[in-house]
């Protein structure tokens, strides 16, 4: 399976990126006009086979690989068809940097990436093998104008002895619990990191905005790659709730930051988990929070609605159970997802 390594360059390497990404900008755009040009001699919408032809032999004057181009021109064509628009954004200024090479043309020497000749160095935070060459990727910026490598890798499927199912049960006081008990706490970064947040917002500071949002963005990620590689290492099948973010908080904010944060996290967990051959699924968490996960009763003492937001722990009138609210969750997730895997077999 393709995997895609994403490794921050060093600084050093910001001019030549720029360079290349203007020029990159410069095709892109030239691929604009002349859909403008068809557009307005209503001729037909040039594919990305024209585009190549269009732009064949320019590499030389606009210094840059010539596959380049071509997966520029391939990008502009493929976007305008899937996204239906006349036209497509204009690449200037403010547009963040984008170069993209094309299958086997990085290699990794051991030491650096090189393209074109260049060696580009980075933070490795995997191992690559020296000789090691890279499927179609590209050099990209972030918000902060940082420069980073995306290597599309083949990696083997691993095999490893597995532990039981876990359910996870995804919220908002804790990132999440599992049905072992286990509770993984938001991070302690993450309120302080939003009150620097809401202090630069408040004084208008763009940049800092920014800066702040691209490291939140980033230690999260980093945080949910961390907890979703641990779990999918120790366990057989992991099920996961649906759940989104309606319903449970007001701000529209708050809901987009939620969402976007649970998705991502199941994203995670799904590509991990066909690599580690575990299984996955989604499972509809309605009603996890009421049934007792003891006797599968809805029991009058359960936990219900927004009311009952704030009850932390219940107990079962119908079997007498003790229950912490989220590992119950927790538990009747995995119930439900080994059920409709057994389910599965039988259809
Ligand atoms: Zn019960």
């Amino acid at each position: 399976m393709q995997l895609t390594y994403r490794f921050r360059l060093k600084d050093k390497h910001d001019a030549e990126l720029r360079r290349q990404a203007c020029a990159v900008n410069f095709v892109w755009n030239f691929c604009g006009e002349t859909q403008r040009s068809a557009l307005r001699w209503r001729k037909q919408w040039p594919s990305g086979y024209d585009l190549n032809r269009l732009t064949a032999g320019s590499s030389k004057e606009l210094n840059l690989h010539a596959h380049t181009i071509q997966q520029v021109c391939q990008t502009f064509a493929r976007s305008q068809d899937t996204k239906r628009k006349p036209m497509l954004r204009w690449r200037g200024k403010r547009s963040l940097g984008w170069v993209p090479f094309n299958k086997g043309h990085v290699r990794f020497d051991g030491e650096a990436l090189v393209f074109r000749g260049v060696r580009y160095f980075a933070w490795l935070h995997r191992d690559l093998t020296n000789g090691q060459t890279f499927g179609a990727g590209s050099f990209s910026q972030d918000a902060r104008g940082r420069w980073y490598i995306n290597l599309p890798v083949e990696v083997e499927f691993l095999d490893n002895a597995h532990g039981d199912a876990i359910g996870i049960d995804l919220g908002l006081k804790d990132l999440a619990t599992i049905s072992t008990g286990e509770k993984i706490e938001a991070p302690r970064w993450y309120r302080r990191q939003q009150e620097q947040l809401a202090v630069a917002q408040r004084a208008h500071k763009k940049k800092r905005v920014k800066a702040i949002h691209a490291r939140i963005a980033n230690q999260r990620r980093d945080h949910l790659h961390k907890l979703s590689t641990r779990l999918v290492r120790s366990h057989g099948a992991i099920f996961v709730g649906n759940v989104n973010a309606a319903g449970l908080v007001r701000t529209k904010m708050a809901k987009s930051v939620l969402d976007a944060g649970w998705a991502t996290f199941r994203k995670n967990l799904e590509y991990k988990a066909i690599r580690h051959q575990v299984l996955f699924d989604v499972v509809n968490e309605a009603f996890s929070t009421q049934t007792c996960s003891c006797c599968g009763a809805i029991p009058a003492s359960s936990p219900k609605g927004r009311a009952d937001l704030g009850m932390r722990r219940w107990r079962c009138c119908e079997c007498g159970a003790e229950h912490d609210r989220d590992v119950n969750a927790a538990r009747n997730i995995a119930a439900r997802g080994l059920a409709s895997l057994a389910g599965g077999a039988h259809a």
